[in-house]
This record gives structure tokens, C-alpha cells and sequence, in this order.
């Protein structure tokens, strides 16, 4: 079986390298066409020697999953579906501002942790993705926004897609290694966040591998409201999470983790809850971040959430404040084209197979239209 050079960190090439009896700067040389030039042929990799690359075509490829989907919002946010086999399909989105691009990206298909309120969980888990599967939508976001903007179009990667990074924890490591490399994308640790709905154990392995900025998961001041919200609190409830939080901010590159809160109406939102984690935070160094509830359906029923408005979400914020804390609230974007958080599996599963089989229908077709392979 051929090696997806894609799944491969700076280690683990120059051991493939090695291997072939290869300079263990060939790997170094192999990394930037892969990873800087892009490139998706060896036949590219032009100083390397031909026998090289023919050795090259024999025993490894550069493999990406295929683009099925490519849709663009009307406040640019970009959203690409991939298909990673079996009927399952993982999304990217690309989330241009003023001073940087940001790209989310997914780690598993589906989710096992099945938090009460997110599209992903209803799907249920299928699998891992591979180190490769997930660098890849850092690789194929880059060869088509390059053609379209500028050299570097993604200064930041979120691990906000799709899946618990943490429970994908190897590979997601090895990916995060890649995009930090500097003979890859050379992205500094600052601007990689791996988002998590707080696996104690693999907070500390981030701290100690390859610590990154981390966002947890909260949505919930107390235990039993969390357990309901966000079920793996039953394994590793809020004490546990917040020592965690501490422990890892002492070895972060930034001095604060940042706490995602979902506003859902009448659920977690009152000045009660406000208070409440002003009091649970108390030790933490951190930021809040609350992200307005995105609403979507299950086999056409809708999830009985709902967002709360923004009146309420302004005096959540404030309340934080006062509770001496900084609290930002996530804008909305790629809402049209179902890119916000939590929509990215769109009408689960269902939805993504039905839109699989349209874009392949168009595709036979000939059809141009907002999706391209
Ligand atoms: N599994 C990881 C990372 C992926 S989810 C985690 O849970 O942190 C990324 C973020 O999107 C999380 O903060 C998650 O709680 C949030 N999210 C999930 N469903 C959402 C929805 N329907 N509306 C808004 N945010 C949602
Ligand atoms: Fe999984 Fe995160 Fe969705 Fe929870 S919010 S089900 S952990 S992807």
C-alpha cells in the first residue's frame, strides 16, 4: 500500500525518507513542495532527482479526500464538503475578516460525545479521520483560495468543525505538527486552537505534546445542567474541567483559555447562570466567547432549542463584565449556505448524503453552479 505523504509530520517523513535510504533533508524538501507549493505531483517536485520522484510515484501518494461541495456565502465565508468514503462526508468552512482567514476544520465524522444541542452529534459517530484527511482540508482550502486571493489566505485554523479533536487525539496531533511546521505552514501556536468539550486526560497530553490555544466547551455553570448539555461532564464534571483548564494555561502559548457559551433561551441564559460562572471561573484565567444558538433540524423536525435574543445576550455579557471577565459574542457567519457552528452537518446526515447525491447528479451533468470538484 501506497504512504498518503499528507499523514506524514517532519519525523515521521524523514523516517519514511531513511527508509529508502533517502537524506533526511529530502524530507525537508519534500515537506515545502507538500505543504507550501501545494503541489498534488511528484512530477512538480522539480529538484528532486527523476529517479526519485518515479520511486516517489511508486510508493506514496497525495491524497485528499474529494471536494463534493464548494459554496460561498454572501458575507464570503466559504464552506467545502468532503467526501471521506461510506456515505460520510466532513466539512471545512474558510472565514475571511479584515486582518486574517480563518479555517475551521473537522476531525472526526460525526461525533460520539452527542452534545444535546449540536447537528454533528445527532449523526452519531462513524470514525476518525486520519492525520492526512485533516491536513488535507488545510491543503485544498489553500490551493483554491490561493488561485483567488492572496499568497497566504489562512492565518489561523480552528479545530471547530466537526468532532472531538481530543478524542481523535494522535491523529489530530500529528496534524496540528504539520500545520505548525515551518517547512509547512509555519502557523504559530497562538493561532491554531483545538476546541473541546472537555476530555480532562487529553487536555494535559495537549499541554504536554503540543500545546496550541485552547477553547473548552462550558455552556453550562453547574454539573447538573452541563450533564444534560454536554454528557461527557458525567465522566469528567466541572471541577475536574476547570483544574484542567488551570493546569494547561501554565504551559500554554497564551496566558488564558478561551470558554465557548451557547445561548440557548431560558436554558443557560439567565443572570442567574452569568453569575454563577462568574463564581465557577473564579481561578481560571480566561475569555468568553458566546455563540448565539444556530438553529437546525433532525429528519425534519426541529431541535427544540432556541436562540436567545440578542437583548439577552447582551446582558449575559455584561454581566460578565461586571464579574470582572471578558466576554465576546460570535458573530454569525456563512448562515445561508448552513456554515455556522453547529450546522456543518446541515440536516444530519440525511441532508449531507441528499447533497452528495445532487452535486454528483450535477456533476454527470456537466453543470457549473456554486459547486465544482
Ligand atoms: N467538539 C468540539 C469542537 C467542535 S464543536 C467542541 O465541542 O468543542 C465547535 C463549537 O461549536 C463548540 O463550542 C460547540 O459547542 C459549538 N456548537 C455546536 N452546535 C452548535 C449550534 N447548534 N449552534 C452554535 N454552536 C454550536
Ligand atoms: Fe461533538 Fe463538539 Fe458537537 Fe459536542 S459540540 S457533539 S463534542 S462536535
Amino acid at each position: 500500500m501506497r504512504t498518503n505523504l499528507l499523514d506524514l509530520d517532519a519525523d515521521r517523513l524523514a523516517g519514511w525518507f531513511a527508509a529508502r535510504g533517502e537524506k533526511a533533508f529530502r524530507a525537508r524538501q519534500v515537506m515545502k513542495w507538500l505543504h507550501q507549493a501545494c503541489v498534488d505531483d511528484f512530477d512538480a517536485m522539480t529538484d528532486l532527482a527523476r529517479t526519485l520522484r518515479e520511486d516517489l510515484r511508486e510508493h506514496a501518494t497525495i491524497a485528499s479526500p474529494p471536494v463534493v461541495s464548494d459554496r460561498i456565502a454572501g458575507d464570503g465565508t466559504r464552506k467545502w464538503l468532503y467526501d471521506v468514503g461510506n456515505g460520510n462526508a466532513v466539512e471545512a468552512v474558510f472565514i475571511p475578516e479584515v486582518d486574517r482567514g480563518t479555517l475551521c476544520v473537522s476531525t472526526q465524522a460525526g461525533c460520539a460525545v452527542d452534545c444535546a444541542f449540536c447537528s454533528t452529534g445527532k449523526q452519531g459517530f462513524s470514525r476518525n479521520l486520519t492525520a492526512g484527511e485533516i491536513v488535507a482540508q488545510l491543503w485544498s482550502a489553500n490551493r483554491l483560495l490561493r488561485s483567488a486571493t492572496a499568497l497566504r489566505p489562512i492565518t489561523n485554523v480552528v479545530f471547530m468543525g466537526m468532532g472531538e479533536p481530543l478524542l481523535n487525539f494522535d491523529n489530530t496531533v500529528t496534524a496540528l505538527r504539520i500545520m505548525l511546521d515551518d517547512n509547512a505552514y509555519g502557523l504559530s501556536r497562538r493561532r491554531v486552537t483545538v476546541s473541546t468539550s472537555g476530555v480532562v486526560p487529553m487536555i494535559d497530553r495537549l499541554a504536554d505534546e503540543c500545546p496550541v490555544a485552547l477553547a473548552v466547551s462550558l455552556h453550562a455553570p453547574t454539573d447538573s445542567l452541563r450533564d444534560m448539555l454536554v454528557p461527557i461532564n458525567r465522566k469528567y464534571p466541572l471541577a475536574d474541567l476547570m483544574a484542567a483548564c488551570r493546569r494547561y494555561v501554565a504551559k500554554a502559548p497564551r496566558d488564558f483559555v478561551t470558554f465557548e457559551y451557547i445561548m440557548l433561551d431560558g436554558v443557560n441564559d439567565t443572570p442567574e447562570h452569568a453569575r454563577a460562572l462568574v463564581d465557577l471561573v473564579a481561578d481560571v484565567p480566561c475569555k468568553f466567547n458566546l455563540i448565539p444558538f444556530n438553529p437546525f433540524s433532525v429528519a425534519g423536525t426541529q431541535i427544540a432549542f432556541r436562540r436567545s435574543d440578542m437583548g439577552r445576550v447582551r446582558r449575559f455579557a455584561e454581566l460578565l463584565a461586571e464579574g470582572g471577565l471578558v466576554a465576546t459574542t460570535r458573530k454569525t457567519r456563512g448562515d445561508d449556505i448552513a456554515a455556522a457552528c453547529g450546522q456543518l452537518a446541515g440536516e444530519v446526515r440525511d441532508r449531507t448524503q441528499r447533497e452528495v447525491r445532487i452535486i454528483r447528479k450535477s456533476m454527470s451533468a456537466d453543470a457549473g453552479g456554486i459547486f465544482s470538484t
